[in-house]
């Protein structure tokens, strides 16, 4: 049974705006000339500048093997078709959006757009995509929207970790958080986005600190195919999910009061970019200038069974 995909609703318009008029603008530039597509095993990536279409397919085949050997211990085989990557280059920072077509095997079908400065796609925006498609291959249907974008935030370089750490540390002073049994049920993507994303990220991150990447996506799997309680006995040792919430809860209080346990645990990326001269279009922009408003375009199209 094909799915049927799905988006936030609060960035839709946003979205479906960035892919139409991308659309538009890569016909007009493929019209003159000014469109260039770079081809790799797995990806084929459309860019309005060659140098920026190789440079950001070479950088996708890395982080796919990476990332799937941080997450699953091994690689992923070749898929059978690349998927289409279009990118939209912009001076400002960066997002993306992968989308998902589900049948009865698993993926049947992938299409990722990312928008922003180049290297700012390569630090964060690129691997937090490609994680998704790991999952997604891993998974074989949608992985719930907490871990899919908390885990996936994962794979973003510090700049955007830290900003996420100041996200949820806000969220849980103005109480905005869900409990976890809650949180785990999230099946649409909240109003609060920001602070959906920074919870999920957060508590993504305690559990792959306490057990590790694989045990992460087997308590996934298991919780959402069964039961949360149990496969948090199961994987994590807890009691259930209500003792879970007080664990991260208590590790999020140690985090936060200890600056130098957060510098040191802070460090779970699988895939860095160092950025070369030419990399960065602008560096003008602070970043208190790049608006919360980012976040909105970093969502993941995703399919309903
Ligand atoms: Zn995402």
């Amino acid at each position: 049974m094909d799915a049927r995909s799905r988006v936030v609703a609060t960035p839709l318009r946003r979205l479906i705006f960035t892919l139409v008029l991308f659309g538009l603008t890569c016909r007009l530039a493929e019209e003159s000339g000014r469109c260039a597509t770079y081809r790799t095993r797995n990806f084929v990536v459309q860019a309005e500048s060659a140098a920026a279409a190789r440079k950001i397919a070479e950088h996708a085949e890395t982080c796919r093997s990476a990332i799937a050997i941080a997450w699953l211990e091994k690689e992923l085989p070749p898929w059978k078709t690349p998927c289409p990557v279009r990118v939209k280059l912009t001076q400002g920072d960066a997002g993306g959006a992968t989308s998902f077509g589900f049948g009865a095997k698993g993926v049947n079908d992938q299409e990722m757009t990312l928008e922003g400065r180049l290297d700012r796609i390569l630090a964060s925006a690129l691997p937090h995509e490609i994680t998704h498609t790991i999952f997604a291959e891993h998974l074989g249907k949608p992985m719930p929207r907490w871990a899919d974008e908390g885990a996936s935030l994962l794979s973003e370089d510090l700049l955007e970790l830290k900003r996420h750490d100041k996200i949820v540390q806000d969220l849980l002073t103005r109480r905005g958080d869900y409990t976890l049994s809650k949180l785990f049920q999230v099946e649409e993507y909240p109003r609060d986005l920001m602070g959906f994303y920074g919870q999920g990220y957060s508590v993504s991150r305690f559990l792959v600190e306490i057990g590790g990447r694989p045990r992460f996506l087997a308590f996934i799997r298991d919780g959402m195919n069964k039961n949360w309680d149990e496969s948090t006995r199961v994987h994590y040792g807890f009691s259930g999910v209500k003792e879970l919430d007080r664990g991260w809860r208590a590790w999020h209080d140690v985090v936060v009061a200890d600056p130098n346990h957060s510098k040191l645990q802070t460090s779970p990326l699988v895939v860095r970019f160092s950025p070369r001269r030419g990399d960065r279009i602008d560096d003008s922009q602070s970043d208190q200038d790049r608006s919360a408003d980012e976040e909105s375009t970093r969502v993941a199209a995703r399919s309903d069974d």
